[in-house]
């Protein structure tokens, strides 16, 4: 990181410092707790709705890997922060994701969490193939109970998700296409049940996965209200906004 830093209030980078660093003492506490050593955990810093001069931020504070939801913002965002100086985060995309962003996401990604039917594992593999790109794709699990229609139509769902019984199948695509390597498995805790249960389910998925696919070893789960029931449950890879950077206009998920 470079000097762009400097264009940014010394009071939003205090704030994030200090934010940064009590999340990582809860990320430590919880793998200890777990009987984990805190390296097996890696922060997403989700910036939807925030800056590109945050990302700058974040980068010069160590923070690694960003994620994002909407290509519409994040494209733009990736863009401004490479010309701040930013050249060293990994980009993540985390939310449900349309085929026709397809082609956007491939240019920056290098993981999407959020694969969840084979149509889009198809238009991953093409558009990572024309872009020169390879991507790291996470089966999205729906730990809904009972189970929830995991999509309407094609490109319209709401709620994120394979079912269960789905997602072996989505995995041997991704792993069947050499411009996709499947990194492991992904879900949301479902609204309006405890955390846990649904997370020890996502570990079992996970162990399945990995059964076949032994380098699947991801396992993005918890946010800034779950983290530690994720992590007590295997978690590999936390996804948190909120608690690192402030509250979200409360209509952005
Ligand atoms: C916004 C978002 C997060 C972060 O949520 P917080 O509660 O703000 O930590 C994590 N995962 C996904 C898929 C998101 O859309």
């Amino acid at each position: 990181m470079t000097a762009s830093s400097s264009t940014q209030p010394p009071e939003r980078r205090a704030e994030l410092a200090e934010r940064l660093s009590a999340l990582r003492n809860r990320i430590t506490a919880a793998c200890l707790a777990a009987g984990r050593p805190p390296s097996d955990v890696t922060l997403v810093a989700i910036t939807k709705t925030f800056p590109a001069s945050d990302v700058v931020l974040l980068a010069s504070l160590g923070v690694t890997d960003i994620g994002e939801n909407r290509d519409q913002e994040a494209a733009p965002k990736v863009a401004e922060a490479a010309a701040l100086g930013c050249a060293d985060v990994r980009w993540h995309v985390v939310g449900q994701l349309q085929v026709n962003k397809v082609a956007s996401v491939v240019r920056y990604a290098e993981v999407v969490h959020s694969v969840d039917r084979l149509r889009l594992v198809r238009a991953l593999g093409s558009r990572a193939s024309a872009a020169g790109r390879r991507v790291t794709c996470l089966i999205q699990v729906n730990l809904d109970e009972p189970p929830v229609a995991a999509h309407a139509a094609a490109d319209t769902h709401v709620r994120g998700g394979a079912q269960p019984a789905e997602v072996g199948a989505l995995a041997d695509a991704v792993a069947a296409d050499e411009n996709l390597v499947l990194g492991g498995v992904m879900a949301v805790a479902p609204l309006g049940a405890p955390p846990r249960p649904a997370f020890r389910k996502l570990w079992d998925v996970a162990q399945a996965v990995r059964a076949s696919h032994p380098g699947a070893v991801m396992i993005s789960a918890g946010m800034s209200g779950d983290l530690e029931e994720a992590i007590a449950e295997g978690a590999t890879h936390v996804r948190v906004g909120t608690a690192l950077l402030g509250s979200r206009p409360p209509f952005v998920r």
